[in-house]
């Protein structure tokens, strides 16, 4: 299955991608992973994005376009995957259909922005591998420690309050259009995101119609 999941900043993308991940066997595709991996390494493409993400705005299109392409053409996108993060403007989804990869099923989840705010400041990610984690709703093992690769969990530098209102703005100004978008094409599914991660975990199988 080509998947696309989509949702406000901390509306649980990253979770729901690696549930499905393993439930599928296919890779998500993080765009936001990716390019905090670009800034960590330095390079060119990290430096031109480091400004945009810590501002909480969106990378240029061409940039982010060209390497969801490249990403795709690797042999493990073959059997299918999961972007998580991507398409976020509609001249990206619009890169995206005419670039010829055929998506199955778009998936949105939604979840108030209300939500989202309280959310965002409990998140924690793996500074290694970029899994995710919550100190309230999603805890590792060990307080502040991986479970997958035993790497140290820290907090998003674009997670601090005045960035998440921005995020927040630039999704529904330039990302939430492309649910209409999708909608037109018959791909868009829509999964409640704001309960128990359980609770939406049943709610995103049932939206894909997979057995829950
Ligand atoms: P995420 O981890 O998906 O929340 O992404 C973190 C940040 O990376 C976003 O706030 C954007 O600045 C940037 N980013 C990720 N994906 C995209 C995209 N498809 N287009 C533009 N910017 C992106």
């Amino acid at each position: 299955m080509n998947l696309v999941l989509m949702g406000p900043p901390g509306a649980g993308k990253g979770t729901q991608g690696e549930i499905l991940s393993k439930r599928l066997d296919i890779n998500t595709i993080s765009t936001g992973v990716m390019l905090r991996t670009a800034i960590k390494e330095q390079s060119e493409i990290g430096k031109i994005a480091e400004k945009y993400i810590n501002d909480g705005k969106l990378v240029p299109d061409d940039v982010i376009v060209s390497i969801v392409k490249e990403r795709l053409q690797k042999p493990d996108c073959a059997k299918g995957f999961i972007l998580d993060g991507f398409p976020r403007t509609t001249a990206q989804a619009e890169a995206l259909t005419e670039s010829g990869v055929k998506i199955d099923k778009v998936l949105s989840l939604e979840v108030a922005d209300e939500a989202i705010i309280e959310r965002l400041s409990s998140r924690r990610e793996c500074s290694k591998c970029g899994a995710p984690y919550n100190i309230i709703s999603n805890k590792p093992e060990t307080e502040g420690i991986c479970d997958k690769c035993k790497g140290e969990l820290i907090q998003r530098a674009d997670d601090v309050p005045e960035t998440i209102k921005n995020r927040l703005n630039v999704y529904h100004e330039q990302t939430e259009p492309i649910k209409a978008y999708y909608e037109k094409l018959g791909l868009l599914v829509t999964a409640k995101g704001e309960d128990k991660l359980e609770d939406t975990t049943s709610n995103v199988a049932k939206a894909l119609g997979l057995e829950v």
